[in-house]
């Protein structure tokens, strides 16, 4: 029998962005957009005995990646997928127009559709999901799926950005209705939901072509 993961919320921010605390067996925990409140957060971890060991990012955009360089400091590596990566070197390049401060990040890491990586006691597959941002990936550990802002219980990420692509989102929407019923979704904004009441219920999942 194995454990349950170590899963906590910390979503203190005016975004309403959800910060996700996961971790296996031990006392380490990986971090998933960590945009707000740096101390709020590792305040959280220390409360619940875990220590970070990497932040995960679905995406660059500020209320999710805004803090996370100053979150993980000088020895949490920052992973990204490479499209959104570009935001740290470039931002004009990666959004034109578009205001997105973040702090910078020490140990910045980037990551592939496909990859496993093993954090915290966990085995995390990277799903590269484009569409709301060019490198937009959402998390699958076990039957939990980290969904950044591709869906949200009832609805979905906006893909109206100049650097967001309708076309990549129907691809990326159409993969998340491959995954079984029983996979709980962690959004990047609101309450939890599972792929089968979203697939059940969700609007916007109904027509995509
Ligand atoms: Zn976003
Ligand atoms: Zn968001």
């Amino acid at each position: 029998m194995t454990a349950p993961m170590y899963l906590e919320l910390f979503d203190r921010n005016p975004f309403g962005t959800n910060c996700w605390l996961l971790g296996g067996d031990g006392d380490e925990a990986v971090v998933i957009d960590p945009g707000f409140d740096t101390d709020g957060i590792h305040e959280r971890l220390r409360r619940s005995g875990r220590r970070p060991v990497a932040v995960l990012l679905t995406h660059a955009h500020l209320d999710h990646a805004g803090e996370a360089g100053m979150f993980a400091g000088d020895d949490v590596p920052v992973l990204i997928h490479g499209d959104d990566a570009v935001a740290y070197d470039d931002l004009e390049r990666w959004n034109p127009g578009f205001e997105n401060p973040l702090e910078p990040v020490k140990d910045l890491r980037t990551i592939e559709d496909g990859e496993r990586v093993r954090l915290a006691g966990l085995s995390i597959e990277v799903h590269h999901t484009p569409g709301h941002t060019p490198g937009h990936c959402s998390f699958e550990v076990g039957t939990t799926l980290a969904a950044g802002d591709l869906v949200f219980a009832g609805s979905i990420g906006r893909s109206d950005f100049p650097n967001s692509s309708p076309e990549a989102m129907r691809r990326s929407l159409r993969w998340f209705l491959t995954l079984d019923d029983g996979v709980e979704v962690l959004p990047g904004h609101g309450p939890r939901t599972t792929v089968g009441r979203e697939r059940a219920s969700n609007p916007f999942l109904a027509d995509l072509g």
